[in-house]
Order: structure tokens, then sequence, then C-alpha cells
């Protein structure tokens, strides 16, 4: 999947600032931040869509909230809040999976 945005950051053919890698997951800052703390959360195997999850994707999907609990504790988020959200269908635009962990602060 080399055409692949998220491909290509898993592959460094597309440099970014990483916050967060493991194995299977990592986690970069998004590109037009909607506010101060934007960051996605990519598995580093491509699935499409939240529909395309499968039963065999549950280890990674474990795998993706730790590393979002890491995140966010490493930020101290907790002691103010945040939001995670993912957008489907026509609101996706990258269509690798991903996770976007929101939030003005402390
Ligand atoms: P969506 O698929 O609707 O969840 O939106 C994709 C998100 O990925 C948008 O918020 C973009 O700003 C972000 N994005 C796209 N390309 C990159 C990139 N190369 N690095 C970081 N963020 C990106
Ligand atoms: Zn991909």
């Amino acid at each position: 999947m080399a055409t692949c945005e998220f491909c290509r950051i898993v592959a460094k053919q597309q440099p970014t600032a990483l916050l967060y890698e493991s194995a299977d997951v990592i986690a970069f800052p998004d590109i037009n931040p909607s506010a101060p703390i934007h960051i996605l959360i990519v598995p580093k195997k491509h699935i499409e869509t939240f529909l395309d999850i499968a039963p065999e994707d549950a280890a990674l999907l474990m795998r993706m909230t730790q590393a979002a609990q890491q995140l966010i504790r490493e930020r101290g988020l907790q002691h103010s809040s945040y939001r995670m959200i993912f957008n489907g269908g026509t609101a996706q635009h990258v269509p690798h999976l991903h996770w976007h962990l929101i939030s003005r602060g402390r």
C-alpha cells in the first residue's frame, strides 16, 4: 500500500514527528490540528475503515487503546478534558483506520 498516506508514514517514507511507536501501532500529530493537542493513533496494519476491523484484530485494538492511554497519561489530560473520535463513511478522508485524540491541553 505504498500510495496510502499513513502506510507511507509507517514505512518512514513520509516524515512526521512520531509521538509513540510500538511493534504494531504509531501515533503522530495531525498535520491540520483542530486543537492544541491533536494526535492520530494508527495501526501499522492497513485496515481501511472501522467496518473492516475483524475479530483477529482484537489484540491490535487493545494495543491502540494502550497507546492512547499512554499518550493521555503522559500529557495529564485526565485532569482536564479530551476526546477520542474516528470518522467513518464520507466523513473519513484518509482510508487507513485512525483515531483522533483531541484536547485543549492542561
Ligand atoms: P479523517 O480521515 O477524516 O479522520 O481525516 C484525516 C486526518 O488526517 C485529517 O485530520 C488530516 O489533517 C490528517 N492528515 C492527513 N495527512 C496527514 C499527514 N501526512 N500527517 C498527519 N496528519 C495527516
Ligand atoms: Zn495504509
